[in-house]
Order: C-alpha cells, then structure tokens, then sequence
C-alpha cells in the first residue's frame, strides 16, 4: 500500500518507458485499482520500436509493423498520452506537454502535474555542421526512417534503370553511410544485400554497377563487438565489394555530391547519417542536473542525484557503472543497459512509494551481436568471438528472445521462417509517402513537386 495518491509520469515510450511503465502496471497493480496510483506514459508515437530490427525492416526481412509494439495493448493500466513533453519544472512538479489535440485547438501547451517523473526521451542523432547535411542527410532511428531509405534505395535502383543520363545514373546507384556503429554497419550491410538481390530483378542494374560506402572517423568499425571482430566485419564487407574507408569523415554533401576528407568526391543521391546519438534536447529544458556530455545525472538507484521523485534510465542518463573497474564509468547507451534499467526503475519507484529500501543497478556488460546481412553477423558474448552464419544465428535468437510479447515473437518468427521459403518481396511502395497526389490531380490540384525527405510511408 503506497503512502498516499501518486502520479507518475512517463516521459518516452521507447525501451525504457515501455518497460518502466510495464514493471510499475505489475508491480502496483493493488494501487492502481484501488486508485491510489495513476501512470501516464507521453510519448509522441502509440508505438515503442524495437530499434535493433530496423535494419531487418529497412530490407524488407520483416514487416514495419511487427518492429513495433502498440503501447495501448501492452501498457493496458496505464493513460498513454500521444504527444511531446517540451519543459520540465521539478521544482513545481509539472511538465509542459504539447499533443496533437493541443495543436488542432490552438490552446497552447498543456501543464500535467505529477509525484515521480520517469525521464527517458532517449536520444537523438549527433549531427555536425557539414554542408548539406541538414538538406540531404537521411538518419536511420526511426520505422519511418527505415521504410523510408528501403523505398529510397529502391527507387534509386528504378532511376538508374530508366534513365538515359550517364551521371545519374551513377549518382542514383552510389550509396554513402557515416558512421561505423551498430546502427550504420547493419543498414549498411542488410541494405547492401537487399540491393544486390534487387539487381536480378533488372535488366540493367548489375550487383558491379552500385557502389556503397561506409565512412568511419575512427580506425576501427563496431566497437561495441571489441577490436578483433570489428576488424573481421571490415574484411567482411570489404569481400563484398563495399568500400570501407576508416579515419575519413563526410565534409560536405551539398549539391548531392559527398565530399570526404581524403579528398574523394563521390555524386550521390543517398546519404545516411548514423555517426553516433546525442542526449534529448528535452532535457536541456529542465531544472535537473546533468553531465557536461548532456545527460542526466542519475544515481545507482536510478534517481536523478539530488532531485528526489525524478528517474530516469536508458540513453537520456548517465547512469553509475557500479561493475566498472575503472572509477567514474558510465552505462553505455544501448538497448542491453536501457531494459534492464527499466526493469529496476519500476521496482524502485514502487519500493520508494512503499517506504522500502531501494535496488542498486548493476550489470556487466553481456556482450554483443550484429547483423552483416541475411546469414552474416559478429557476435561476441561472455569472452567468446563468433562469426559468419553462427554469430547472424545469435543474433536473430537473442533479438527474438529480447523482443516484447509473445504476439510479436510469433510474428516475426513466422515472418524468418516463410523467408526460408520464399525470396523477399522487393518493391518500393513509395507512393503510400504521398497518398492524395493521385486523387489531387485528378481533382486538378497540384501535385507535389518535390517529395519531403523523410516521409512517414509503409510498405
Ligand atoms: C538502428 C539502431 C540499431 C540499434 N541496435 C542495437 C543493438 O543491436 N543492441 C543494443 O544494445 N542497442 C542497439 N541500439 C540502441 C538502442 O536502441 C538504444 O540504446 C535504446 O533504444 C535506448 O532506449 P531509451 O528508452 O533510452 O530510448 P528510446 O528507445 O529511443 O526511446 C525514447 C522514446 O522517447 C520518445 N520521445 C522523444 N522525445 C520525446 C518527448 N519530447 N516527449 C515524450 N517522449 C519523447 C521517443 O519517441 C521514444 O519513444 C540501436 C539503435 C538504433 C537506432
């Protein structure tokens, strides 16, 4: 029995605002008939994304829709409020939310008032000031963004095929990624692979025409697999003709031509940008401390130091790595970090309500698994290196036993196993992006001239 009335807010519907919201359904599940507890989850989609599959969903092994896990059935004691936490006020406990009915009205933002806040708005891409970028520059952290370099990388393939223009042809079919991070190195590579499966497809886009590369400013790729594995993932995308350039940054990609720092200059149509996240401008707009690097400064416990009644977990906190030899160490952000924080935070929150003693987090770090494309992978878990076919095993195992409900494991594992039967379906739906211009001109409007960038779109 809690003390008194609480409300719990939930910014972020991601991994750590699913699980925290799941952990705290169950564990004040009395409460919360009785109505002495209330959780509020703000996020700004009905859906959490299961991010380590979007590579998968970008080509096509897996639908868009079985990625995604829909907040209202899972979070079923729970209020999920579609929109977007702009301020945080602890010291009034209130935060000003924006959602669509906010916009549609006109009212202006609205202030929900709250006991214990959970702050976990995760994190968004680390861009720098290239030029260009912020025109051409696709990213690669949201099921939109995924279906949406798919219809691309597709309708590039369809452009090259159609045109007459020697230099288009070679920019529509030159694929540039930045960044050499889990999220780079499997698009890339479950990209990469699609394609090349694609190109049978045409009468005149061979595998040998498409040129895809990878630009990394370190010396090495996939660090998070440790530095003999990130070597073998070079050699390994080197063999399939993907030219990997290390200690190269992106200076400018303005005019759609990519300009690196070892001077090349490659004209191209697609540039993904995945060089790395940085904290949620969101938590610049609290009165709550953080790290110089931006991220809140929690304690082992999972509170924000010095702010009683506020949480957070996951990429959004710089989170004690009590496991660490090294002092000061703190919890990579990463998916493996994020649920087991959430799963604390829940019980911590509740302990606290409760006048009980709280939980320490503590994990050391399992190890990794990566994807290079279908029946390719690294994986390095508890000091073991594993590659090729083995490791791509690993790795579908462990994403499948990590994905939430047994609904959506169902559905992805019949997805894995009817590919096993059946090729990929490879077509670019990207006209589900613009789905009025056919009926527009009909009725004689305009029709759009230039598509937006990243369009939300399925397929
Ligand atoms: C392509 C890709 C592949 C990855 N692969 C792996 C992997 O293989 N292994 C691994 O360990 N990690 C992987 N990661 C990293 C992992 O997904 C993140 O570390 C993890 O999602 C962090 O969880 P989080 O809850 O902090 O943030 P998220 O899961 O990103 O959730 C943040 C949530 O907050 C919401 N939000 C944003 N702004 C607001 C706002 N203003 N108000 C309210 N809500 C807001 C977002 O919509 C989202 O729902 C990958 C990431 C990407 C992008």
């Amino acid at each position: 029995m809690v003390k008194e009335r609480a409300r719990i807010l939930v910014v972020g519907g991601g991994y750590v605002g699913m699980y925290t919201a799941l952990r705290l359904q169950r564990k004040l599940k009395g409460e919360l008939r009785r109505g002495e507890a209330e959780i509020t989850v703000v996020t700004p989609d009905p859906y959490m994304t299961y991010q380590p599959f979007l590579p998968e969903a970008a080509a096509g092994s897996l639908s868009p829709r079985h990625v995604v896990v829909p907040l209202r059935r899972v979070l079923d004691r729970c209020r999920v409020l579609i929109g977007e936490a702009t301020a945080v006020d602890h010291a009034a406990r209130t935060a000003t939310v924006t959602t669509l009915a906010t916009e549609e009205e006109g009212t202006g933002a609205r202030r929900l008032a709250y006991d214990e806040i959970v702050l976990a708005p995760g994190s968004v891409a680390r861009t720098l000031p290239v030029p260009g970028l912020a025109e051409h520059g696709i990213g690669f952290k949201t099921v939109e963004e995924a279906i949406g370099l798919r219809n691309h990388v597709i309708e590039q393939m369809d452009i090259a095929s159609s045109t007459r223009d020697p230099a288009l042809r070679d920019a529509a079919l030159t694929f540039v990624f930045v960044g050499g991070g889990y999220a780079g190195v499997e698009a890339l590579g479950e990209l990469e692979d699609m394609a090349r499966q694609a190109a049978r497809s045409y009468h005149n886009v061979g595998r040998d025409d498409m040129k895809w590369i990878l630009v990394e400013a370190a010396g090495r790729v996939l660090p998070e697999v440790g530095e003999e594995l990130g070597r073998h993932t070079v050699t390994e995308l080197r063999r399939r003709n993907i030219d990997v350039r290390l200690r190269t940054r992106l200076e400018s990609c303005a005019d759609r031509v990519a300009v690196l720092s070892d001077g090349t200059r490659f004209p191209t149509r697609t540039v993904v940008w995945t060089a790395g996240v940085k904290p949620h401008p969101l938590l610049a707009a609290t009165d709550l401390p953080r790290t110089p690097r931006g991220r809140l400064k929690c304690t082992p416990e999972l509170s924000v130091e010095g702010a009683p009644h506020a949480w957070a977990a996951g990429d959004a906190a710089a989170v004690p790595d009590v496991t660490a030899e090294a002092p000061g160490a703190e919890c990579a952000p990463n998916a493996q970090h994020a649920v087991r924080q959430a799963r604390v935070l829940g019980d911590n929150i509740a302990h606290a309500l409760r006048g009980e003693p709280l939980t320490t987090y503590a994990h050391r770090h399992a190890g990794s698994v990566a994807s290079l494309g279908f029946h390719q992978g690294v994986a390095h878990v508890r000091g073991r290196k594993v590659k090729g076919y083995p490791a791509w095993v690993l790795h579908r195992a462990y994403h499948l036993s990590r994905l939430p409900t047994a609904n959506r494991k169902a559905r992805v594992l019949a997805e894995w196993t009817l590919s096993g039967f059946f090729a990929r379906e490879i077509v670019s739906l990207g006209s589900l992006e613009h789905p009025r211009a056919e009926f527009e001109l009909a009725a004689g409007g305009k029709p759009p001239e230039e598509p937006p960038r990243n369009p939300k779109g399925s397929s």
